[in-house]
């Protein structure tokens, strides 16, 4: 049953023996198709992935969880649609925070976001690991109609975690990378019924539901599938659209799945679209 999962309803108690076990912790500041940001902490490193709200709800939502712009270690864009990147010109300004992006991705921020300035932009490789404090980021190349697009596999003190949206198929070299996470934030992105019967025009159904569009529910639901049965423990659905999803359609679509499959020794959550989620404990 969907429980409205990605509040804030943990005990203190409780909160407080989950961080004695984990090193690695994760927040999603908003997940959707109309603004996206994630931040992720270990030991002292804080991470922001993309920047796609405003300014002013990334740092009063960072303020929330005791984190300030200022105290982030890197930003990673995993690409340049506006849902990604359309709070970074703010962000940056006046803040020397360290950006990471493919080549075709930095290429772009750097035409689009004026407070950038090309000495704090870093070029991931794909596939080519970098360390930002305790924090490793493996980024790897994503289906999807944004060239030089990009997802992130993190790993710190031996636990592994992945965030993988905006995407039109899961290629068999993503499936390999996200063997053996511990937790991952995967889209959910709609229910291809309500995608065709709603009220997006021809063309756009044709782009979300294209191999360089977005996650279905149940696409979703085979990778939370095999996810669990390489050793994930959490998995938290993300990038929901308004239009042609819901949490509690997401939900029931990827827990039936995972029902179906037997997995059962796994937490599925949905990540809030606008809102902070609770903490989520790698
Ligand atoms: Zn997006
Ligand atoms: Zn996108």
């Amino acid at each position: 049953m969907y429980t409205g999962s990605g509040n804030r309803e943990d005990s203190a108690a409780a909160v407080f023996i989950e961080r004695e076990r984990t090193t690695v912790e994760f927040y999603t500041l908003a997940s959707g198709s109309s603004g996206n940001s994630t931040l992720i902490c270990s030991g002292g490193t804080s991470l922001l992935v993309d920047a796609g709200i405003s300014c002013r709800k990334l740092t009063s939502r960072l303020a929330l969880l005791g984190n300030s712009p200022s105290e982030l270690n890197g930003i990673f864009i995993t690409h340049t649609h506006s849902d990604h990147i359309c709070g970074l010109k703010v962000l940056l300004k006046n803040r020397s925070i360290p950006v990471y992006a493919s080549e075709i991705t930095g290429a772009e921020l750097l035409r689009k976001v004026e407070t950038l300035d090309e000495s704090q932009l870093h070029i991931l490789r794909p596939e080519e690991p970098v360390g930002v404090g305790d924090i490793t980021v493996l980024p790897f190349p994503t289906p999807h109609d944004a060239p030089g697009s990009m997802g992130f596999h993190f790993s710190a003190d031996g636990r592994r975690f992945a965030i993988i949206t905006d995407l039109g198929h899961v290629p068999p070299r993503i499936s390999e990378i996200m063997d053996g996470v511990d937790a991952a934030v995967i889209e959910a992105n709609h229910d291809p019924d309500w995608l065709v019967n709603g009220p997006y025009p021809f063309p756009l159904q044709q782009r979300i539901l294209g191999s360089y569009g977005h996650l279905s529910n149940e696409v979703c639901g085979d990778l939370a599938v095999q996810l669990v049965q390489s050793g994930a423990k959490l998995l938290v659905l993300g990038h929901l659209s308004a239009e042609n999803n819901s949490p509690e359609r997401a939900y029931q679509v990827v827990s039936g799945a995972l029902a179906a499959a037997g997995c059962r020794e796994v937490r599925l959550c949905v990540a809030p679209r606008d809102d902070l989620s609770e903490a989520f404990y790698v």
